[in-house]
């Protein structure tokens, strides 16, 4: 009865244009309504959510093209099949995952039951950026809504025409109110954090993390932070240079650089990797993207033509620095355009090695010895993913063992994020919290535990005052 009370979303919530205030509004009706809870309607969205990902791919693979030059094939591996992926696992486990856990009671404490309920919290929110504007908006939302739970939803502004799309389809596809679209940039999302969730699920920027973590403290919401930052890759030596590049250059291309598990930069530990790698880095990129990757249709743009320009700016201070340009290093601000660059004999201390570099230039660096590379990551924060290249098992477990970072990937980049059946997030000053499968599922609920004790015989009359008998029998 309470879920036919509820009122008719209007229609401005069909494109993404309610007002903030109003949005959440329904969505804690909803929720209160319990309108997300069954299993059925749990079911029923996420299966909405695949017919949305099956019949609109074309639609979103054009706006992504649109918003950051994506190819298709790379839309659809990068985006849609990884939202996916992570849809069909929900579907397949949802059952068990929402089954409570019964638990041992102690002797002391019997006759009496013990379970752990997995509840949804409520009305959550998500804010996403635009890098990866549908995956980093709809995986979460998948969490959420195995969850039990309403969401509202805030896609990135700079990347309109997916944000646009989104808040359009999403509509057709879920209950509109159970999920809500609201878009906009930074002033919506300042409203948001002034109303009330249970949970703010936020991905993007360090600083805006600390914006949105700050709103939530007032309030005591509960956040999950997905952050970024500088994520190493540590190549020791190889018997297979080609694979090592192009796995390298895979996970740093893809999406032209805007990735936040890219490996942000190389350490060459000897003076023959970094030879081999200066030697077949060039080699795969002219193989991934011809002799002249502007003209190829596999590879993206930036964002936008200040993100162009941020990185225009670090190469041309990394190049008067000293550093040595082993391939690339054509651009054009103008059609957000960056060529896959590779740098050599960079500065550490250069602005290049100190900010997060969020686009297509790998820099390598030289270190004599594997100690060395161990050092430089750890005197540095915690990074989101770390990635390792050796064909000795010993570096292999003490890179596992000394490295603290989100996620790890060994001889391989990137592909760690395809697995619902791996979490993902940060550590330290890469984020807090995680999701993806069953994490996601857990990161979305209230891990409850509930216990039923008979009132038939009294078997806690020993724990009731006075306590003078326990005195007699010391
Ligand atoms: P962005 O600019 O799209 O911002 C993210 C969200 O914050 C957007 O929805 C935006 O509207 C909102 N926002 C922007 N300014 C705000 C303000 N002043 N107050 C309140 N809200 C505001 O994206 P971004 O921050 O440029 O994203 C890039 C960063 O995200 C990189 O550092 C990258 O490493 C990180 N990232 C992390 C992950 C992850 O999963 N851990 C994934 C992708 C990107």
């Amino acid at each position: 009865p309470a879920v036919l009370a509820l009122p008719v979303p209007p229609e401005e919530a069909a494109v993404g244009q309610e007002s903030p205030v109003a949005a959440v509004g329904r969505m804690r009706q909803a929720a209160k309504a319990r309108l997300a809870h069954p299993r059925r309607h749990r079911v029923e969205q996420l299966k909405g959510l695949r017919r949305m990902l099956d019949e609109r791919s074309e639609e979103i693979c054009a706006a992504l093209k649109q918003d950051l030059g994506k190819s298709a094939t790379e839309a659809m591996v990068t985006e849609v099949q990884v939202t996916r992926s992570e849809v069909e696992h929900a579907l397949l486990h949802l059952t068990d995952w929402m089954e409570p856990e019964s638990v041992k009671v102690p002797l002391a404490l019997q006759p009496a039951s013990a379970k752990i309920e997995h509840r949804p919290l409520g009305t959550v929110l998500i804010i996403a950026p635009w890098n990866y504007p549908v995956q980093l908006l709809l995986a979460p939302l998948v969490a959420a809504l195995a969850g039990g739970n309403t969401v509202v939803l805030k896609p990135s502004e700079k990347a309109p025409a997916s944000a646009e799309l989104l808040a359009r389809i999403i509509p057709e596809y879920l209950d509109p109110r159970s999920v809500s679209v609201v878009q906009g940039g930074a002033e919506v999302v300042t409203e948001l954090l002034e109303q009330s969730f249970d949970h703010i699920f936020y991905t993007g920027g360090e600083k805006v993390g600390r914006i949105v973590y700050e709103a939530a403290a007032k309030q005591l919401i509960p956040v999950t932070l997905e952050l970024g930052g500088k994520s190493p890759c540590v190549v020791t030596e190889s018997r297979q240079w080609a694979t090592v590049a192009r796995r390298i250059a895979y996970g740093k291309f893809t999406n032209a650089g805007q990735t936040c598990v890219a490996p942000d930069y190389v350490l060459a530990v000897g003076a023959e990797t970094q030879a081999a790698l200066e030697k077949h880095l060039p080699q795969v990129i002219q193989e991934f993207y011809g002799s002249d990757p502007a003209a190829s249709a596999d590879y993206g743009r930036m964002i936008s033509v200040e993100h162009a320009e941020r990185l225009a700016g670090l190469l041309q201070d990394a190049l008067d620095g000293g550093a040595r340009l082993v391939s690339g290093g054509t651009v054009d601000v103008q059609g957000r355009y960056i060529e896959p660059t590779v740098l050599a004999d960079v500065d550490p201390a250069s602005e290049l090695m100190s900010e997060e570099i969020f686009g297509p230039i790998l820099p390598i660096l030289r270190v004599e010895t594997f100690e060395e590379a161990i050092e430089f990551i750890t005197a540095r924060p915690h990074p989101l993913a770390a990635y390792l290249f050796t064909d000795r098992h010993r570096y292999a477990k003490a890179f596992q063992e000394r490295v603290t970072a989100g996620g790890m990937a060994l001889d391989a980049c990137l592909v760690q994020l395809a697995l619902p059946t791996l979490p993902f997030g940060g550590v330290g000053a890469s984020g807090m919290g995680n999701y993806h499968g069953r994490a996601g599922f857990e990161t979305f609920t209230q891990a409850r535990p509930v216990m039923t004790k008979t009132d038939q015989v009294d078997t806690l009359r020993m724990a009731y005052p006075p306590y003078g008998w326990m005195k007699r029998q010391a």
